[in-house]
Parts: C-alpha cells; sequence; structure tokens
C-alpha cells in the first residue's frame, strides 16, 4: 500500500527580512567579548568573501532558510557589488525569494565595503536594477554615512518608490557617538535627513527612545527584530510593547544567522514581551504570524510572495487541537515542521 497522504497546512510563507547570510559562518564562534569584539571577527570572515565564496556558500544558507520555510530573504550586502550580483545568484538557485539591500558605506568598516560618494553608491544600485535584480537601498548606519548621504539616499529612495533599510539603535555606543556628532539621536537623525517614512525598516531600534518611537510611528516606519541575533549579542531587550501600542509595524529577521528559524524568532519576540508584562498573550498568535511574513513583505516592497507549509502530521504537533494549531506551531516548534510551499 502507498503511504497515507501526508497532512499540510498552507501558510503565507516567513519572510526574513534582514540576513547578513556570510556570518552564518561564525556561529560558535567569538564568544566571550562585547558586541564590538564580535564585529572584529565578523569583519575578518567579511574581508575573505570572493564572489565565489558568495555564490556557493550563500546557496548553501538560502537552502537552510527556504527549508525552513523562510520563502524570501533581504540580503542587507555590504560586500561589493560584484558579491551582490553572486548573492542574487545564489538565491535563485537555492528557490527562494530575494531583495537586495545594498548598503551604502562612506566610513569605518573595511575598504571593500565603501563608496566614493553618494553619487556612486546611487549608480551601484542603478546597475543591480539593470540587471533585474530587486534592490532597496541601505545606508548601513548612522556610523557609517554622514548626513549628507543620508539626504541623498532618502530623496532617491522617495523617487524611486525603494524599500529603504538602516541599521539604528542597536548598541548605546551608537547613540552617544550620534549625539556627539549631530546633537540628536540616530532615528532623530534619520527623521531629519528624510529617511523615514513608510518604506522605511529601522533594523533593531534596540535602544530607541520614546521619542525615537513616536518618530517611527508618526512616519509610519517599520522596525524590523532580530530576536535570536540580539540575544546572541546580547544587544538588549526590543522595546516590544511600546512598539505594539504605538502600532509600528515589526517583523523578523535572522540577521547574523546564528539560528535559521522563523518559529524561534517569533517566539524569542513574545517571550521578550512576556517577561516584561509578567503575563502571557502579550502578541497575539494572529499577528506574530503576520509580523513573520506580511510585514516583512511589505518591507521588502513584495505584494505577493510563495507559501510554506506545516506538516501536520509531525510529531511536535501530535494531539493538538485544531484550535490551538497556531499557538502550537509558535510555542511547541522548530522550523522542522515547516517546508516551502
Ligand atoms: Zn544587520
Amino acid at each position: 500500500m502507498p503511504p497515507a497522504e501526508t497532512r499540510r497546512l498552507a501558510l503565507p510563507g516567513f519572510v526574513n527580512a534582514h540576513s547578513h547570510a556570510f556570518q552564518r559562518r561564525l556561529r560558535g564562534r567569538a564568544e566571550g567579548g562585547d558586541f564590538w569584539a564580535w564585529r572584529e571577527v565578523m569583519l575578518a570572515e567579511a574581508e575573505r568573501q570572493t564572489p565565489e565564496t558568495v555564490r556557493s556558500e550563500y546557496a548553501k544558507t538560502y537552502a537552510e532558510m527556504r527549508d525552513a520555510g523562510y520563502t524570501v530573504v533581504g540580503e542587507f550586502h555590504y560586500l561589493g557589488v560584484d558579491e551582490a550580483f553572486a548573492a542574487a545568484a545564489a538565491a535563485d538557485e537555492a528557490g527562494i525569494e530575494l531583495t537586495l539591500l545594498l548598503s551604502a558605506y562612506a566610513r569605518g568598516g573595511l575598504p571593500r565595503f565603501r563608496q566614493e560618494s553618494s553619487t556612486a553608491y546611487v549608480e551601484q544600485v542603478e546597475q543591480l536594477r539593470g540587471r533585474g535584480v530587486r534592490v532597496g537601498v541601505a545606508p548601513h548606519s548612522v556610523r557609517a554615512c554622514p548626513a549628507d548621504w543620508l539626504e541623498e539616499i532618502g530623496r532617491y529612495a522617495a523617487a524611486e518608490e525603494l524599500p529603504l533599510h538602516v541599521h539604528a539603535d542597536e548598541q548605546p555606543r551608537e547613540i552617544e557617538e550620534c549625539l556627539a556628532e549631530h546633537g540628536v539621536r540616530p532615528i532623530e537623525l534619520l527623521g531629519r535627513t528624510g529617511c523615514l517614512g513608510p518604506r522605511t525598516t529601522v533594523v533593531h531600534a534596540t535602544h530607541a527612545s520614546e521619542a525615537e518611537l513616536d518618530l517611527l510611528a508618526e512616519t509610519g516606519a517599520r522596525v524590523c527584530v532580530c530576536p535570536t541575533t540580539e540575544a546572541n549579542l546580547g544587544d538588549g531587550f526590543v522595546p516590544v510593547a511600546a512598539l505594539c501600542d504605538r502600532g509600528i509595524g515589526i517583523c523578523i529577521g535572522s540577521d547574523s544567522n546564528v539560528r535559521i528559524d522563523p518559529l524561534e524568532e517569533l517566539r524569542e519576540l513574545e517571550g521578550t514581551a512576556r517577561r516584561a508584562a509578567g503575563r502571557r498573550n502579550v502578541i497575539a498568535v494572529g499577528s506574530l504570524l503576520c509580523f513573520g511574513s506580511d510585514e516583512g513583505a511589505a518591507a521588502l516592497g513584495l505584494d505577493e510572495w510563495p507559501d510554506a507549509s506545516v506538516d501536520l502530521d509531525h510529531p511536535s504537533l501530535r494531539g493538538v487541537d485544531e484550535g490551538d494549531l497556531l499557538n502550537a506551531l509558535v510555542f511547541g516548534c522548530g522550523a522542522d515542521v515547516l517546508e516551502p510551499g
């Protein structure tokens, strides 16, 4: 007799709105030390990347993402243009939708991260678009981009209606440096330079002030939280309740790819909210799943994206009542219950 058909539940595919795929190789390394010590190890890994390593290694990492139920990835990329094309080819091979978030980098980091000018950066974005790569602009951070770069990139993104992603408020030191240079905090600087709007995604916002969160809400910008990476790096606690109270859109990212599991990201997010609130069910499971899919797709400029499916016969879901299924999925399962649609 042929085996009985596996029972499946279709869901909108999970969207990984913030990835640095090359950092997958760092898992388990550089434990101990703080974020800045980790960053040194990360820079050494970035330095050894070539178009060939990106092409082959990213294809494997993207395949892991696809198998974990992510059907779209936003690759926040700062390794160079040839490597950006290699990342797009790797996503094609792995069968995952990709938005290439090309990073603008004026200062700091490694020479390979940087462009000569904001105009040269826009030319790189145009080069990718010209060859059919779906793109978003990504001033790396207020550390890496001075105000005049932010202004030009903000103008370009608005005119071209492109997603704009930017790291902000991940670490207290970045905020202190921004206050010293500009007299305002990072998200305030993004607002002042025209970088906040409904197509903007601020990555992390871990240490955002009340005023900065108000600014995000007023401008319709989203926040991409990366809970497993933020936990791994000791970044701090995402202000989940403050984001939800203001109606700020939240999406998720696997960021350093220390873990590739959308359910774990959502569980960590809700776990943080529960610990802070001292109660359960702070964010309804339907909203969590929306953070994991719809909000991420919107952050990457997509209206449609492939489904994922849940293996209803998986042992992790055995004996669960139908009405409890989605809660059991988020709070009791790993990504091994998920498959591409
Ligand atoms: Zn990042």
